[in-house]
């Protein structure tokens, strides 16, 4: 079989080609060897197809992690579609937000429901009808379908709360992804017998882009965990020797504190890495005294997402730092006038690299104010250390993050501000031990003050869980500067 496609589409028609009998996927949906993958996703392509999904057409997929994700993921890539991964967490009218801003035109479901979503097609994962998803796979014939993608060709948008506002869809190609696989599979040593543990979200940048893909390329197994509980998470290492996970800091501190812990067998696991929220000190050494690899990284959505990373040899002497730039990844740490700052200095850290998304889906303004001279600005403040090492300090954007899930307070304040009884309002991020952030929720009354936990539960059906804040307090007027910006670091200080 000769592949002339070079999309990561083509990626499981090449594995099949070299390692058909190794298993690729193990879940709760069942374990598929890369032959049996191969199949199913030439299958879904053909089905999409009939669909009248063509090349450039956006196909949107909602569910925990599933084998079914992974498929629909390659399958797009086959026909060079924009596959649109949602956040299972997401409430109704974000997700609805998402599918109408994205354009996407068929939804692949597994649970969960999208009332008033405009999709042209929904496939239903376990639904029974012509639509149901292992129906359509039934029908569609397995003919491997060669499109020529090219590495440009957009692949993904990923949807993050970014800085401001709601949801932006961060669209990246299918090189994006392949450099960041790279870049993954130089700096960790990734092998051809990789175990990898993917119990953080498929629909997050680095719960698929630093496990599952990299993982595939080699031609390793991964194991997708549907819902993250430390006591499985720890058990599944155990049992089916583990080598290799990925996980937010509060995955692996949860881990951690487990009651399985301290009789846990971990001896099959080469690496951890952790990243996407700051590391607390405890999580790193609760590994390291153990005689485990873990790895600080630091990335984001928009580098699709790798950007930094601890060497393995490096991981006790430079414990607490995010590392060094990855192999095809350039950083800088800047000053305000984008001049690159002395060890110890503080500064923006800026990103190059064939890693780099090209756009925010549909949105050039906020494109255009996310690159400075080609490079990436990425809002987060760092020292590197005389050898190199990057720390991030400290965020210069308003953004929190909550159990490893980025929230933007504006997107909250607009929802808060929806309520009749709120006059003015802001949201910060508050130290929380479980969550490493939670929002705290500053409201000027317009009138006699409403109930706080009344407040929460409006903003409840509309807002994902994780982005409502825990608590509310009551102010007459909030701190602003001259120019009228809400004060967050005068709020955050007097709530911390
Ligand atoms: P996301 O796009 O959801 O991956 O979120 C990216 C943001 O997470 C970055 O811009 C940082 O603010 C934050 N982040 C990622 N990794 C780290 C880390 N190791 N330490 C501190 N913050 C991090």
């Amino acid at each position: 079989m000769t592949v002339r496609d070079f999309g990561i589409g083509s990626w499981t028609a090449r594995r099949a080609r070299k390692t058909p009998h190794r298993t690729a996927v193990v879940g709760p949906g069942g374990r598929f060897t890369y032959a049996e993958l191969h199949e199913r996703v030439h299958r879904l392509a053909h089905g999409l197809r009939g669909l009248g999904v063509r090349r450039g057409d956006r196909v949107a997929y909602l569910g925990p992690n599933h084998h079914t994700f992974l498929e629909a993921l390659f399958a797009g890539g086959v026909l060079g579609a924009i596959v649109v991964p949602l956040n299972t967490r997401l409430a109704a009218p974000e997700l609805a937000h998402c599918l109408e801003d994205s354009g996407s035109e068929v939804l692949i479901r597994h649970g969960g429901s999208v009332p008033g979503a405009q999709v042209r097609r929904t496939i239903d994962v376990g639904g029974a009808g012509p639509l149901g998803y292992e129906a359509l796979l039934a029908d569609s014939p397995a003919a491997p379908i060669d499109e020529n993608v090219a590495l440009e060709d957009p692949f993904v948008i990923m949807y993050t709360s970014g800085t401001t506002g709601r949801p932006k869809g961060v669209l990246l190609t299918h090189g994006n992804l392949t450099w960041n696989a790279v870049n993954v599979l130089v700096d960790m040593d990734l092998a051809h017998d990789e175990v990898t543990l993917c119990a953080a979200p498929l629909f997050h940048t680095a719960g698929l882009n630093m496990t599952c893909l990299p993982t595939l390329l080699k031609g390793g197994t991964v194991v997708l965990e549907p819902a993250f509980d430390p006591e499985r998470a720890l058990r599944l290492v155990e049992d089916l020797r583990v080598t290799y996970m990925f996980g937010v800091p509060v995955m692996f501190d949860a881990m951690a504190r487990s009651a399985s812990w301290a009789g846990a067998d971990l001896s099959s696991l080469r690496r951890l890495a952790c990243g996407g929220a700051p590391v607390p000190a405890a999580t790193i050494s609760a590994y390291l005294d153990r005689g485990i690899v873990f790895s600080q990284g630091y990335g984001m959505t928009e580098a699709s997402p790798g950007v930094l990373f601890l060497p393995a040899q490096d991981s006790a002497a430079k414990a607490g730092t995010a590392g060094v730039p990855h192999f095809f990844t350039d950083v800088e740490v800047v000053d305000a006038a984008a001049r690159p700052v002395a060890a110890g200095q503080r500064g923006e850290v800026m990103v190059h690299g064939p890693n780099v998304m090209r756009e925010y889906w549909g949105r050039s303004a906020e494109t255009a104010a996310a690159f400075a001279d080609g490079w990436l600005r990425t809002g987060d403040i760092a020292v590197a250390d005389t050898d190199g090492c990057i720390s991030i300090v400290d965020r210069a954007k308003d953004m929190f993050i909550s159990g490893g899930e980025n929230v933007s307070p504006a997107e909250v304040e607009l929802a808060l501000r929806e309520h009749p009884g709120v006059a003015d309002c802001a949201v910060v991020g508050v130290p929380d031990a479980t969550w490493g952030e939670v929002g705290k929720a500053v409201v000027v009354p317009a009138g006699a003050p409403p109930d706080g936990p009344a407040l929460l539960a409006f903003l409840r059906g509309r807002l994902a869980g994780y982005k409502v804040p825990k608590s509310v307090a009551f102010a007459d007027e909030l701190p602003r500067s001259p120019t009228g910006k809400i004060l967050r670091n005068t709020l955050r200080e007097e709530f911390r």
